[in-house]
């Protein structure tokens, strides 16, 4: 497999980035996934968008500009022969002569590209719901940002996955008891019967996919609350959705033992979706 690595296209299979590179030894970076079709790279602008604040938040240096991620990975979807995949991009603070929590503000960043085809579902959980497992949410407190330091995410998915549920619902607990934050690598919206309840963005990514369905049930004149999503509120819940990059709009038909109908707020906005990435993807 072809990947990029700070402007080289390399063979994935050789030495490609330095021991001492912050990214390996302090999960000093950033990373995100786009969905591409066609040579269509989806919502590219908004993920970048959101990665660059997040290196500027970190003062870690932004290499390229959209224009050349977009070149580079429909370069590598080429050579690559991908018409559909995924383009896995990395960005970290650099490389250390030794390893050390210390940094200096000068370094050069280590940039990654990789496509590689979309990890395998099973067309049917679209259809029939998923089922969804509690689990603590035991980050740190820079989870707007997508950093490359995932172990409590993956742990919380392998648990998931490990008692046959598709992802985990992480929470976390305040004065008023334990709330809604989100998946190990997607968010969550409900629907109380009246409105849609999001989880308010504290602490939590703000998911591509979260933005642009909420901005679709504004143009469809539903009502949005964004607030915490209380764990004992969700036996009122009238429905759960799941929402990222890979698993689109996914009703979620269980939480522990919970039950849920995969309902018709699902349904509108799966559709008002599917035709968003529709309209996305004749523009080139
Ligand atoms: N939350 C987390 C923790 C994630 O890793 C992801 C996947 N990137 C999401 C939410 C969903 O984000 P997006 O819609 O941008 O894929």
């Amino acid at each position: 497999m072809y990947i990029f690595v700070n402007g080289k296209i390399l063979d994935s299979e050789l030495p490609a980035v330095k021991v001492f590179d912050r990214g390996m030894v302090f999960g000093d970076g950033l990373y995100d996934v786009i969905k591409f079709q066609d040579g269509n790279f989806i919502f590219l602008e908004d993920h970048i968008e959101r990665m660059k604040k997040s290196a500027n938040f970190f003062g870690i240096k932004f290499p390229y500009t959209l224009e050349e991620i977009f070149e580079i990975g429909q370069k590598l979807s080429t050579m690559n022969n991908l018409k559909d995949g995924e383009l896995y991009l990395q960005l970290t603070r650099g490389v250390d002569v030794i390893r050390d929590h210390i940094f200096e503000d000068d370094y050069e960043p280590t940039f990654i590209e990789i496509v590689q085809p979309v990890r395998k579902m099973n067309p049917e959980i679209w259809q029939v719901g998923g089922k969804v497992l509690l689990h603590p949410d035991l980050r740190h407190k820079f989870c707007e940002h997508k950093t490359t330091d995932l172990l409590p995410n993956v742990l919380a998915k392998k648990y998931a996955r490990s008692k046959g549920a598709y992802e985990a619902l992480m929470f976390r607990e305040d004065e008023n008891g334990k709330y809604v934050t989100e998946g190990a690598s997607s968010s969550y919206i409900f629907f109380d019967g009246e409105k849609i309840v999001a989880p308010k963005i504290e602490n939590i990514l703000p998911g591509i996919t979260r933005m642009k369905v909420l901005w679709l049930a504004k143009e469809m004149d539903m009502e949005i609350e964004e607030r915490r999503v209380y764990l004992d509120e969700l036996i009122k819940m009238k429905e759960v959705i799941l929402l990222s990059t890979l698993s689109r709009v996914l009703p979620i038909v269980k939480v522990e033992n919970l039950e849920f109908k995969k309902g018709e707020i699902a349904r509108k906005l799966d559709m008002a979706f599917k035709d968003l990435l529709s309209s996305h993807l004749s523009i080139k």
